[in-house]
This record gives C-alpha cells, structure tokens and sequence, in this order.
C-alpha cells in the first residue's frame, strides 16, 4: 500500500496558513517528501516530523517548489543537538543549476544527489523515473513505482505529448493545473484544466488529483472542465488530502 498526502496545493506562493507544493509518499515506513515548497515545513508537521524523512525530490528550483528546504535542513540539525538520531537526508535533485544544485549539500544534515532523464533510481521500496518538462527553467516529471502501483507527478509543465506514455495506466496522476480551461498557459510553462483532463484520459489513469491551483476563479470549475474530457475520478488537491492505493 501507497499512501500520498498533499501537502501544498498552491501555485506560485500558499495562501495564508497553507503551504505550495509539496507531496508525502509513504510505503513500508519510508517517506518521501516530494518537493518542499514556502509553508511546507509547517504544514509537514503535523502529520509527520521532519526528522521521519527519508528522502526528498525535488522537480525544480522556483521558490515555490523549493522555498523551505533551508528551513528543513535547520530543523534536522536542531532536531540532532536535541538527541534525535537520524541519517544525512539525500536530496535528489537535477544538476542544471549547478548553484541551487549546491545547496542541497549542508553539513552532515543533507545530501544533493542529481538525476537526469532516463535514470531510474531506487529510492527505499521506490523505483523513480524521470522525464523532463515543458517550464522556463529545467523541471522534471516523476513516476513513482511501488509493488504495481504507480503515482504520476506532472510537476510543472506546459502540456506535452510526451507525459502520456509516462503516465500510462497511473494508480494517481498528481497533475498541475495552474490555468483555467479558456486560458493560454503554454507561454508560462502550466496546463490547464483542460490539459489535465486530456492527459488523464489518454494515459488512461485511475483517478486524477487537480494541483499547483491558482489562487483565483473558482476551482471548482477546474473539475468540471477536466471532467468533461476525463470520466474518471477527479479531485482537488488541499491540504491533507490522502489516498492509500
Ligand atoms: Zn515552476
């Protein structure tokens, strides 16, 4: 059994007393916390302490995917003074900016480990694969295999032929979801509901989780107008929402 969390469901910046992207996975005791975007660390805690981490990945480096990695190292290192025993966490990350890149590395508290498209990593029970995205800086999309079970994370991405293959035949596909249906989000590098809808489909996924919201319109248009492509389940992502799949 896989369990996601969603953690931060907002594009860009959280709104108040919310956090942006940011996803528990966890199988067989080990989490995964995939991205660590501005009020995740908050928000991670009260589900799960910090120091339970046992690997982050991240998609890309924009503030809102990646704002409170600092934050998190110091919580493990103040966590260590205070006694708790822990591992350096390893930060897996893509290396095409070598200066964000460098920062994964702190002390003995974490560790950047890069990966590239077409890698395939074990991560504790998890087989990683990557595929880059359409986004104005580097950003990757990952799947996420356990046991037969398959998770799909868009990340951040204009819509692209290729996420459908990728995402082929998901248990959950974590799909962005930044633009209303009658919108052009191609030039900014997001989908738009209508997007999500069509890659749901074609992928032929199990049900889809609507993210990285924007913070206007009604978002429950996003669902309809996914559901009008896509019969499947569909949800918006929030805070503590969760499947055990
Ligand atoms: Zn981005």
């Amino acid at each position: 059994m896989m369990k996601i969390t969603v953690i931060g469901p907002w594009g860009g910046y959280p709104k108040a007393n919310e956090a942006s992207a940011g996803y528990l996975l966890e199988h067989e005791d080990f989490r995964v916390l995939v991205d660590c975007g501005s009020g995740v660390l908050s928000k991670l805690q009260t589900i799960v302490q910090p120091e339970m981490l046992n690997a982050l990945v991240i998609s890309h480096y924009h503030s809102d995917h990646i704002a409170d990695i600092g934050v998190l190292q110091h919580a493990r290192l103040i966590q260590g003074f205070l006694g708790k025993e822990m591992d350096c966490l390893p930060i897996y990350a893509h290396p095409f900016n070598q200066q964000e890149f460098s920062k994964l590395t702190y002390k003995n508290i974490t560790k950047g480990i890069s990966y590239q498209e077409n890698d395939v990593l074990e991560i504790g029970p998890f087989t990683l694969r990557f595929i880059r995205t359409k986004h104005p800086v580097e950003c990757f999309a990952m799947r996420f295999e356990a046991e037969g079970t398959a998770v799909v994370y868009t990340a951040d991405t204009a819509f692209i032929e290729e996420l459908i293959p990728f995402s082929n035949h998901a248990d959950l596909l974590l799909c962005e979801c930044n633009f209303y249906g009658h919108q052009d989000g191609a030039g900014a590098g997001h989908m738009t509901s209508r997007h999500a809808g069509k890659l749901a489909k074609e992928a032929n996924v199990k049900q889809l989780v609507l993210t990285h919201l924007p913070h206007y319109g009604k978002l429950e248009q996003l669902q309809e107008e996914a559901a009008e492509i896509y019969s499947g389940p569909i949800q918006l992502a929030h805070f503590g929402l969760s499947f055990t799949i």
